[in-house]
């Protein structure tokens, strides 16, 4: 089937919605998304999302960005970011976006690793489902809006240097290949045509390349896979952040995550011993190093997370989700210390971007995790992610916004679209999963010898 918009946005998270709703009104925009739209990362955030509180938090929080990124920070972009951030808060809570608040009204502040002062705002353990939700809601509403689920982008369709749209595979419960009848897949996906002048890459991390991770096991990097191919540029694929706490467990799956802000408040890490081993509140790779130094020491397979200094009212209001997730998996984190081990968290590398969130294939854009354009260096610094995806996502939206009556587009290069080489996803996915990891190990070879 062909199906035409004026922009393609691939993703349904933060990013994505975002740069769909800051987009102009009269454009034709369609977003797919490989899943559900609740089942993306964005949706998982726990701890929140900073803000610059006052000027006289600048340069601190410009420096905590920094130093967590080992100063390969793009220091242009982290400007850009902590600058737009109060903008940003006032248009999230415009659109309805509850953050917690004192009992005089004031926006509450909490704190996390490698913060030197609380300028995190956060609702509950879920400030991520609590801003996707609403920016969903919101998008939802717009009439020039389609959001087809269970869609995913295989390749894009690329002339003289140009994109001009995405192949996707309709599942079979799909709207997007519901009423047609083209040409499908050997696992009964339809093979779609989607045309379009702009594309947005919002497609997340790479967690689902790694057996413990704390992402969606379906987010794989595509776009980074497709990016190789069609020779668009990478930036520090190797960069990819540890978590060091999530909840120890023997099961398979998603690795679930106790936020960074429990040590903000308080939380402290313990060996089998029940001695401390690290300062809490370092940088993620920092504590992460030491907790793995730690098991490799004592053969141990976890070490241990205890809540006793943060009073109970706290974890059960502040730590809900953390505090009802552990007592289901038999820990009463109010009593009792919980296993915790590193797992693989999030993806500073990415497609490379400049400042308008431009790739290097003209009327290609990349936004969120799967973009990079060097805020976050080699290491994240904590709740930076979803305020980067947000001011990034609306900046490529307004490029495209001032960018779209100049875009190129061929309306005859669909028909020459040979899509039977689509026909077997296993295998393109495979391909794709074998050469970004070789990149990875490539460019981590190259940063080892710098
Ligand atoms: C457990 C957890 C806790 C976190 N806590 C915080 C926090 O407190 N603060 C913070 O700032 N950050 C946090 N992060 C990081 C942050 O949530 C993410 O970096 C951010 O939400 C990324 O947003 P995104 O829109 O780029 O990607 P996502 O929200 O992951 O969305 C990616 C989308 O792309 C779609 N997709 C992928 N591939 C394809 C394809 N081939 N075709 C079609 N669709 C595709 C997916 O289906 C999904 O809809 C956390 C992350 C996790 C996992």
């Amino acid at each position: 089937m062909r199906y035409k918009s004026d922009v393609i946005i691939v993703g349904s998270g933060v990013a994505g919605l975002y740069c769909a709703l800051k987009l102009p009104s009269d454009l034709a925009i369609t977003i797919i998304t490989k899943a559900d739209p609740e089942e993306c990362d964005s949706w998982l955030a726990q701890g929140g999302i900073c803000v610059l509180r006052n000027e006289e938090d600048y340069q601190a929080y410009y420096e905590d960005t920094l130093r967590a990124g080992h100063y390969e920070n793009d220091r242009a972009s982290v400007d850009i970011m902590i600058r737009s951030s109060q903008e940003l808060i006032e248009d999230l809570v415009a659109y309805g976006v509850d953050f917690e608040r004192d009992e005089n009204g004031e926006l509450k502040y909490t704190r996390e690793g490698a913060h030197s002062a609380p300028r995190i705002l956060f609702h509950q353990d879920v400030t991520g489902k609590e801003i996707t939700s609403t920016l969903l809601d919101q998008v939802k509403k717009l009439p020039n809006v389609t959001i087809f689920a269970h869609a995913t982008m295989v390749d894009i369709i690329e002339t003289e240097g140009h994109c001009q749209g995405v192949i996707a595979l309709a599942d079979p419960e799909s709207p997007l290949g519901l009423a047609s009848d083209g040409l499908m897949t050997n696992d009964g996906r339809e093979i779609c045509i989607m045309e379009a002048p702009e594309v947005v890459w919002a497609c997340g991390g790479i967690g689902g390349l790694y057996e413990h991770s704390t992402n969606w096991p379906h987010l794989t990097g595509d776009a980074l896979g497709i990016a190789l191919q069609h020779g668009i540029r990478l930036r520090d694929p190797d960069y990819v952040q540890i978590h060091p706490t999530t909840l120890y467990t023997e099961e398979k799956g998603r690795s679930f995550l106790i936020s960074e802000s429990v040590r903000g408040e308080g939380g402290i890490l313990l060996n089998d011993k029940g001695e401390r081993f690290v300062d809490e509140l370092q940088p993620r790779d920092v504590v992460s190093q030491a907790i793995f130094a730690e098991m490799e020491k004592t053969g141990a397979k976890h070490v241990w997370l205890s809540m006793e200094n943060i009073p109970e009212e706290e974890i059960k209001d502040h730590f809900r989700n953390i505090y009802e997730t552990c007592l289901k998996a038999g820990y009463d984190v109010t009593k009792e210390p919980i296993p915790v081990v590193p797992a693989q968290h999030y993806f500073m590398g990415g497609v490379d971007v400049n400042s308008d969130s431009k790739t290097s294939m003209q009327q290609l854009f990349a936004v969120g995790e799967t973009s990079c354009n060097g805020v976050h260096g080699a290491n994240r610094l904590a709740s930076n992610s979803l305020l980067e995806s947000l001011v990034f996502a609306k900046r490529a939206a307004v490029r495209i916004g001032k960018e779209f009556a100049d875009t190129k587009f061929d309306p005859d290069l669909a028909d020459s679209i040979d899509l039977a080489k689509y026909k077997d996803p296993a295998s393109l996915f495979a391909a794709y999963r074998e050469s970004i990891l070789a990149e990875i190990e490539r460019t981590k070879k190259i940063h080892e010898h710098q």
